[in-house]
């Protein structure tokens, strides 16, 4: 059965996901649901995302073996290098893909909320590269930490609008995005930045990502004979960069997929962001998934070092891997994230993200044959991480 892992036409992964919204937001939602499968399946749009992806991304990105990684592990690890993009992650694959949804749409003005800055940045980039107005919600607590993310946008022509409510974070700037898009219905897209929000969002990013597991798919073919790893490991916020890597993988199950989530301070510590392991069904932006809540509901404040996988949740898809056990959920604390950013950086010159580091940490937790095929997807590079990794004094 090809995509039993996938959405179903109710916007449901088993049980999780679905549309939970304001009856406000629903001909904004409505219209997107009604369009966004027949606009990305143009051939037109096709050719103007994959060009884009080669062009002004840099795609494919290389995969590459990690040989002396791979000797400290014994085994063959392949890194899949999202870092190399245009804006150092995997963020601008969607937002490429959303302008061009946007545009089609007919809309001329974006709206989207942040939280370190990395999707503002990466909105604010595809605004400038299309020439459409920009508005970034952001926490105004965020504001203050993330001053040269603020500036990036800023630089590219972003208003950057502060969230002054609540805990002044990124929840907050998520309200305020909604509140903007109930009140701009017609001309404005709301570009969400993870495989979370209410249906379709989660299936459209995923889609949007899967460009990682495809191009790993004939990497790995040209490379090793086989499309096919033993592992793909991947770390997960809100679950975008895991959901591209996982996506054409999910129903071979003689692949492995493994999710590292941010046990922070330790997984029982209070400071923690492993949501399988601390939280239980909910709903929250829009969509049923598993979330980190106290007794009576409320949502439980995330902690990580790595501003990425500081979410009290994880997408409904993975929600479902989780349930299913078809993805296997591993928790990484800051220090083991820290000690695989050193490892990667002095076996492989390579300095990997914070985030990426939580899934480099699952290979001390693994045991491996001399013959195994492993995919590690390294989201994004670790320049925006420098004060963290100096402030933790690893060096
Ligand atoms: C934002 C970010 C993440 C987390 O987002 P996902 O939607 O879970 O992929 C991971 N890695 C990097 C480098 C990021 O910038």
């Amino acid at each position: 059965m090809q995509n039993s892992y996938n959405v179903d036409e109710r916007g449901y992964y088993g049980s999780f996901g679905g549309a939970y919204i304001p009856e406000m937001l629903y001909p904004n939602v409505e219209e997107l649901r009604k369009c966004y499968l027949s606009i990305i399946g143009e051939a037109s749009f096709k050719e103007e995302f994959d060009a884009l992806l080669k062009d002004y991304v840099g795609r494919p990105s290389p995969l590459y073996l990690a040989k002396r990684l791979s000797a400290k592990y014994n085994t063959n690890v392949y890194l899949k290098r999202e870092d190399l993009n245009h804006t150092g992650a995997h963020k601008i694959n969607n937002t490429i893909g959303q302008i061009l949804l946007a545009k089609r749409l007919g809309k001329t003005r974006i709206i989207a909320e942040t939280g370190a800055g990395q999707h503002g940045v990466a909105t604010a980039t595809v605004c400038a590269l299309m020439g459409i107005q920009c508005i970034v919600y952001m926490g105004e607590v965020d504001i203050a930490r993330q001053a040269p993310n603020v500036y990036r946008m800023k630089l590219m022509g972003a208003e950057v609008r502060a969230a002054t409510c609540g805990s002044k974070t990124l929840k907050d700037a998520t309200n305020e995005a909604m509140r903007d898009w109930i009140s701009n219905p017609v001309d404005t897209h709301y570009i969400i930045g993870s495989v979370v929000g209410p249906h379709p969002f989660p299936d459209m990013v995923a889609r949007f990502q899967s460009i990682i597991s495809e191009e790993i798919k004939w990497q790995l073919k040209e490379k090793t004979g086989s499309e096919n790893p033993n592992y793909v490991i991947a770390c997960v916020g809100g679950g975008s960069n895991a959901a591209g890597a996982f996506y054409h993988y999910l129903d071979r199950p003689e692949v492995t997929l493994v999710a590292a989530e941010a046990a922070g301070l330790g997984i029982s510590s209070g400071h923690s962001a492993a949501t399988t392991f601390l939280g239980k069904s909910g709903v929250l932006h829009g969509s049923k998934t598993i979330l980190m809540q106290s007794e009576d509901g409320q949502i439980t404040e995330p902690y990580s070092i790595s501003a990425g996988l500081d979410y009290p949740g994880i997408g409904p898809i993975h929600a479902h891997l989780f349930e299913t056990g078809r993805a296997k959920f591993m928790a990484i604390s800051d220090q083991e994230a820290l000690d695989a950013a050193v490892q990667l950086s002095r076996l492989e010159g390579i300095i990997p993200a914070l985030e990426s580091s939580h899934a480099l940490a699952c290979l001390d937790k693994m045991s491996f044959k001399k013959d195994d095929i492993v995919v590690i997807n390294l989201s994004g590079r670790g320049d925006k991480d420098m004060q963290a990794f100096m402030n933790s004094g690893v060096v």
